[in-house]
């Protein structure tokens, strides 16, 4: 989901500060929609601003208050709607996260027209400057760039109503009114999502003395996990899974604040071992948790400690320069040769078989589909 990122929904990574997502309403999530169906599936998604407090007794007031924007990006099919009654809104806090009415900006408008009850904005609010509403957003089907994933390609296979396509969290801002943003973002690491798990782990350890704790920032997070497995049944990974997840990427993110820039062979060994099993899931709620990972290993890839091959993703200890595995040092080769068209000649018995199988189920749901490739 790459393209996203000039909305700033994907990664801030080069973002301007004009692509910053403005919410008017921030209790509400922005709608998103695509003018156009994929492979017979409408688009949806939400943009949900969370701003909560971090405690942590190292900061200079104790607390900071830190804003992140999370965005789900859905297929809906003809028949999907929300049953609100059947999976009610667990976290009060943000009500209309998860909900995904209408399957168009049109219906969308008209659901609203209809239902007065409803929380969200009425078409006059969204219309009118002086009622704190958020605007709905319209993307390009190219905006999206979909990828023909063989977990998208089955579910789809499947017939199922709502499919995950892209579920993602980026930094957006933090402050605790005196520290400069800059000095929480350098010293205290705020502007990295890697430091998040180990903040929503750690309000379980804080004894109840009246200390403050980071309660709400694992509520979003459950609602989140809400929204994937109930609302949108999406049911890859369970509430334990996700738990045991972040736990181990807290750990991996604790050891590297409290080593003191020193990286262990016994530290090395956890982050390959994690990395080599986090790269069989490549699925989007997966994705998701992994991406905290992916978040420590360029940190730590920036203070070069470590180095991930750009072909194969294998972590190494950190060499000066290096970008691919080579037989001598690796004992593989991930050069850009690789790629190149006479090491496919020679080596197309090798990988070809599996982009067969890609290729074949990918044009057996376009003749399916209808669609022209
Ligand atoms: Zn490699």
């Amino acid at each position: 989901m790459a393209a996203l990122t000039s909305y700033g929904v994907g990664n801030k990574v080069g973002g301007s500060p004009k692509s910053r997502i403005i919410f008017n309403d921030p209790k509400q999530p922005i709608e998103i929609f695509c003018k156009d169906k994929y492979m017979g599936y409408f688009i949806r998604g939400q943009i949900l601003n969370v701003r909560e407090k971090i405690y942590d007794s190292h900061f200079p007031k104790g607390y900071a208050d830190v804003s992140y924007n999370i965005t789900v990006l859905i297929l809906l099919s003809e028949s999907y709607f929300t049953d609100r009654d059947e999976n009610p809104t667990i976290c009060m806090d943000y009500p209309g996260f998860g909900d995904f009415y209408g399957r168009t900006k049109e219906e969308f408008i008209n659901i609203q027209k209809e239902n007065s009850r409803s929380t969200y904005p009425t078409l006059k609010d969204i219309h009118n400057k002086h009622v704190k509403a958020n605007k709905p957003l319209e993307v390009k089907l190219e905006q999206l760039e979909i990828k023909n994933t063989l977990q998208l390609l089955q579910s789809i296979k499947k017939k199922k109503n709502t499919i995950l396509l892209y579920l993602g969290i980026i930094y957006d801002s933090c402050g605790d009114g005196k520290t400069p943003q800059a000095v929480l973002e350098q010293k205290y690491h705020l502007d990295k999502i890697h430091v998040l798990p180990y903040y929503l782990k750690s309000f379980d350890r804080i004894i109840e003395d009246g200390t403050p704790s980071n309660r709400d920032l694992s509520i979003i997070f459950d609602h989140v996990h809400h929204t994937v497995y109930n609302i949108l049944k999406h049911r890859t990974l369970s509430k334990n899974d996700c738990n045991s997840l972040i736990g181990d990427i807290a750990e991996l993110g604790l050891r590297w604040a409290d080593a003191e820039g020193k990286v262990s062979s016994r530290y090395l060994k956890i982050l390959v071992a994690f990395n080599d099993k986090s790269r069989k899931h490549p699925e989007p709620y997966y994705e998701f948790y992994s991406s905290f990972f992916n978040d420590l290993v360029a940190d730590l890839n920036a203070k070069e400690k470590i180095w991930q091959c750009l072909a194969c993703g294998n972590i190494y200890k950190y060499k000066k320069g290096r970008k691919y595995c080579s037989l001598t040092g690796e004992g593989k080769n991930c050069s850009r040769k690789y790629y190149s068209k006479s090491y496919y000649k020679k080596n197309q018995w090798k990988i070809r078989p599996k982009a067969k199988v890609a290729m074949r189920e990918t044009r057996a749901l376009y003749k399916d589909k209808g669609v022209e490739k």
